[in-house]
């Protein structure tokens, strides 16, 4: 393994999840449902295979139907307008469209400025691009995660080439404000700064936060690379269908380094994921519903349990505080805690460069059936 990757080893999800299958343990670490979206999506997809649609190569920007589809949806839902023709570009989900965006817009020696904890793959294709991460550390305040903006700005200087911005935020369920956007906006315009913003927990935001997209903000449209998928939402998280929206020079750049990566990928499922993204109103609402009355089983099941738990505004999954059981080193935590208590879950250290802040938070993931959910809170009792 080259030095740039030498530091990223073998993933977390693929630790965990394979944790997991070895020890029989509930698996709430890696984040993805227990149960497949809905079965008129899977049938657009059979169709779309049986009618010989996107068997062989799709175009490289992504099928006509599907790029329409996403223009679509961002003007109905956000009033953002794209052009499907020269700033849409559909990924082999938002792990290459990240992985494309970095290659395309990072030069070497460049910094990027990343929210901590975040995501793993962020740091991972940051390396790959040769650029610099300059974590900027999101912090507990009244029980959520939030962004210290005069850290944010410390944290920008004459090497920035980009900030890497992820609302609603995995891990930690945070959904940004406004007013924490608008300040993201005003630094990018102010140093003329590239953003990426990665929001593909979009339709996963409760109670009365809002998702706001980075690029609906004054000065942004034309500077930043906004990243959605179709697996959370529609929960068919092995189809690998993402995409990229934002304007005709970054898309034109952005394909350039996805063209030499898949070129294209899941042919089929395009049209099947452009069928899902005109779903009615009532399907996003149900989705969010189902998953907000999961997020209460399992965050009261984890107050039972002993730990602290940071309710999330978004995303599906629940960041704990491991300290009110005693123990402080997540790590240990969830490497032990398949044997004793038979539940996996991700120690957010690993999405940290300052290794102690993250510690002692946990993450579990909700996205699955209440009953497994209580049958875990159960299991996790026994260890206070
Ligand atoms: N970004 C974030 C914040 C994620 O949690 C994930 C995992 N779903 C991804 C990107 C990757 O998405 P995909 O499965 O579409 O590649
Ligand atoms: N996004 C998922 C999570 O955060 C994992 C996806 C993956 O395995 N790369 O758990």
């Amino acid at each position: 393994l080259n030095r740039r990757l030498a530091e990223f080893g073998t993933t977390i999800f693929a630790e965990m999840s394979a944790l997991a299958v070895a020890t029989g343990a509930i698996n709430l670490g890696q984040g993805f449902p227990d149960t497949d979206g809905p079965e008129e999506l899977r049938e657009a997809a059979v169709r779309a295979l049986r009618e010989g649609r996107g068997n062989q190569y799709p175009p490289g920007p992504g099928v006509p139907e599907l790029r329409t589809a996403v223009a679509e949806h961002q003007l109905r839902r956000y009033g953002l307008s794209y052009d499907p023709d020269t700033e849409v570009l559909v990924t082999a989900g938002a792990t290459e469209a990240i992985a494309a965006a970095l290659l395309a817009l990072v030069e070497p020696g460049d910094e990027v400025v990343a929210l901590e904890p975040y995501y793993d793959s962020y740091a991972a294709c940051i390396a790959m691009a040769g650029g610099r991460r300059v974590p900027v550390t999101l912090r507990p305040h009244e029980g959520a995660f939030r962004l210290d903006l005069d850290e944010l700005r410390a944290a920008v200087t004459g090497r920035t080439r980009l900030l890497l911005v992820n609302t609603p935020h995995n891990p930690t369920g945070t959904v940004l404000t406004r007013e924490e956007l608008t300040a993201i906006a005003e630094l990018a315009v102010e140093r003329d700064l590239l953003v990426v913003t990665d929001e593909v927990y979009e339709h996963l935001v409760f109670d009365d936060a809002e998702h706001i997209p980075l690029a609906t903000l004054p000065g942004m449209r034309e500077r930043t690379v906004t990243i959605g998928s179709a697996g959370k939402t529609f929960s068919f998280t092995g189809w690998k269908v993402g995409w990229i929206t934002a304007a005709p020079g970054l898309v034109t750049a952005v394909r350039s380094a996805k063209q030499y990566l898949t070129y294209v990928a899941s042919g089929p499922f395009q049209y099947a994921v452009a069928e899902a993204l005109a779903l009615p109103e009532s399907y996003f609402e149900t989705f969010r519903a189902d998953m907000r009355a999961r997020r209460e089983v399992l965050a009261a099941g984890l107050g039972e349990a002993g730990f602290e738990v940071f309710r999330p505004a978004g995303t599906y999954f629940i960041t704990t505080d491991i300290r009110p059981l005693g123990v402080t080193d997540g790590f240990a935590f969830c490497r032990a805690l398949p044997e004793r208590a038979g539940v996996v879950a991700i120690p957010n250290a690993v999405f940290y460069d300052h290794r102690a802040e993250g510690a002692p938070y946990v993450r579990f993931a909700f996205c699955k059936q209440p009953s497994l959910l209580e049958e875990a809170a159960t299991r996790l009792k026994t260890l206070a």
